[in-house]
């Protein structure tokens, strides 16, 4: 049998990068300025005031200059939501009909709320009993195991990996490579965080909002006065 990896982690890490704050005031100066617009990336007067301003007003297409680039590493169960972001995102993902998918699932990790209770669209997650909980992972190890075996055992008897995969769940892992600007970042931030600052608080499932809050750093990093902006103004996307 193969041995199958277990793992409770959420990989985001900022491969690549363009741009910063003074590439948004350049695009929202050249409104004004013209060509002298460019003179704003070496003194940026009253940035702050400038990009809350924008973001106040809703002008969100300045927002637009600039470039994040990351890999990530995350369950499938994840990758499935996040790719509803159409917007803005850039998405290439490994395949599962041109490589064989990697024994290794995902484990949600004992601080991770697991008890649900309330009605939809007000559910609340608490923490679940360490019994529960200990009984809930070797279930899960249980299963894991079983589907990768299943699916290499398909693979066996030559079937295609693109119907062998059929028997593996959304726990398995994937690793993508996501390309976005600062707009629609800001956008998948304030649906992807619970945040309750929000204008428009959001209660999205907890792994995706690890990755989230890994992205959140990286751009806060990046982009210091947009990021103060979009906390300012109720962290929705301009
Ligand atoms: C807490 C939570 C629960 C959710 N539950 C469910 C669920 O139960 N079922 C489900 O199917 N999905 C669910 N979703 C996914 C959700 O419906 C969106 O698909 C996802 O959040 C992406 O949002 P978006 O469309 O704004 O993003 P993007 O696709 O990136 O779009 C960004 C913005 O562009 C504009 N836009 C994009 N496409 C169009 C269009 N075709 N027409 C007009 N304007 C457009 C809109 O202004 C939009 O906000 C949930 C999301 C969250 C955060």
């Amino acid at each position: 049998l193969t041995e199958v990896k277990f793992n409770s982690e959420m990989e985001v890490e900022l491969v690549d990068s363009m741009g910063d704050d003074t590439s948004i005031l350049a695009a929202m100066m050249v409104s004004t300025m013209g060509e002298t617009a460019e003179l704003m990336r070496k003194d940026p007067k009253g940035i702050s005031g400038r990009l809350n301003f924008l973001m106040k007003n809703r002008h969100g297409t300045p927002f637009e200059h600039g470039s994040l680039q990351f890999r990530v590493k995350a369950p499938i169960a994840v990758f499935r939501e996040w790719h509803r972001h159409r917007i803005g995102q850039s998405y290439n993902e490994e395949s599962g009909r041109y490589k064989k998918l990697e024994p290794e699932f995902y484990i949600p990790p004992s601080n991770r709320p697991l008890l649900q209770t309330g009605k939809p669209g007000e559910y609340v997650m608490g923490p679940i009993g360490s019994k529960e909980y200990n009984s809930g992972v070797e279930l899960m190890k249980f299963v894991f195991e079983r589907e990768y075996n299943t699916y290499e055992a398909l693979l066996d008897l030559g079937w295609t990996r693109e119907a062998a995969r059929g028997v593996l769940g959304v726990y398995i892992y994937s690793s993508m490579y996501v390309t976005l600007n600062p707009r629609s970042l800001m956008s998948f931030l304030s649906l992807r965080t619970d945040e309750p600052e929000s204008s428009f608080p959001s209660k999205p499932m907890w792994e995706i909002e690890q990755c989230a809050r890994k992205m959140e750093a990286e751009f806060a990093k990046i982009f210091p006065y947009t990021y103060e902006a979009f906390n300012n103004h109720g962290r929705v996307a301009p």
